[in-house]
């Protein structure tokens, strides 16, 4: 078995404006991170567009008609201080979308073992009818609850390890009983939420929130003590991952000190809970990460650790 690697073009073309964080060259120095021979045996597939349908499980019409309103034809135009689409942002949502949701059918069915959809704009931080956080589309929940209601999984697990808050995905899985959502974040760190007492309206939410400067060894044993113990009791019958590799030392937006060998570990222990507790059924999808050398540097790490997982 192998991993996918679920990608598109189309995420070029959605700009931001000169001196944005989550900019085009993100996409061009991952995908030169896994253009090595190491990576010859990802399945590398393109990301579809999604069907609008797929985004309606987690965003309301009325939203998702605002969002595709508000695309320019030239130029950027901004939807809050952090968050801007630009002509090419349509298409490229909606391949994110596409490309998480093809990510659980290839998994599923059983083509490969595990996926990584390395698309922008990421998602995370997109709440049911809010933009922001450089995230349109609730990407990771949308592709949960594909699992939960297309295929009938009875549980699935979400694992966020960006560094800051999946607010977004905690917003549309939080009345969602079948899914478990997951994050460690630094706090306090945008966008604020993810207190330990956000807990779900069934206990299905779990926040551990980082103190600045907390590094890989700390940080693992938070995985293993308290975030991986919660997703083996879960059950779940896929994992889904946020991963965001702005916790690394390098990254200009946060002060996390996670080490490139650190994202390996975590995606190793990740893929282990998920042998033991489904198969080794693993969804992952990229959100943030901002210095380029790091973002391309621990891609490969997590792609690595994925293909030896599979
Ligand atoms: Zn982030």
């Amino acid at each position: 078995m192998t991993t996918a690697l679920i990608t598109h073009p189309a995420s070029l073309a959605h700009v931001t404006p000169p001196g944005h964080p989550e900019q085009v060259a993100r996409y061009r120095a991952i995908m030169d991170a896994l253009d090595a021979e190491a990576f010859d045996a990802l399945d590398r597939r393109e990301a579809p567009i999604c069907e609008r349908a797929e985004i309606l499980r987690c965003h309301p019409a009325e939203y998702v008609d605002r969002i595709e309103a508000a695309i320019p034809s030239e130029g950027t135009q901004a939807l809050d201080a952090d968050t801007h689409v630009s002509p090419g942002s349509w298409e490229a949502a909606q391949r994110a979308v596409g490309g998480c949701c093809a990510a659980v059918d290839a998994v599923l069915a059983g083509d490969v073992t595990n996926a990584f959809v390395a698309m922008r704009p990421p998602g995370h931080h997109a709440e049911a009818a809010r933009a922001m956080g450089f995230c349109l589309f609730g990407n990771i929940a949308i592709a949960a609850k594909r699992a939960l209601d297309e295929h009938g999984l009875a549980r699935v697990a979400v694992v966020d390890f960006d560094v800051h808050h999946g607010n977004g995905t905690q917003d549309l899985l939080w009345s969602e009983e079948r899914a478990l959502f997951c994050s460690s974040h630094q706090m306090p760190l945008y966008p604020g939420s993810g207190a330990a007492g956000e807990t779900g309206a069934h206990g299905n939410v779990l926040n551990v929130p980082l103190d600045p400067m907390t590094g890989g060894a700390e940080m693992r044993r938070t995985y293993d003590d308290v975030i991986l113990p919660a997703v083996a009791a879960f059950e779940p019958e896929m994992v889904l991952v946020s991963a965001g590799f702005d916790a690394h030392a390098a990254d200009p937006l946060a002060n996390l000190n996670w080490t490139t060998q650190d994202f390996a570990w975590v995606t190793r222990r990740i893929c282990e809970v998920a042998g033991e507790v489904c198969d080794g059924r693993v969804v992952s999808t990229l959100e943030g990460g901002y210095d380029l050398d790091a973002l391309g540097a621990a891609t490969a790490a997590h792609g690595t650790a994925l293909m030896e997982a599979a």
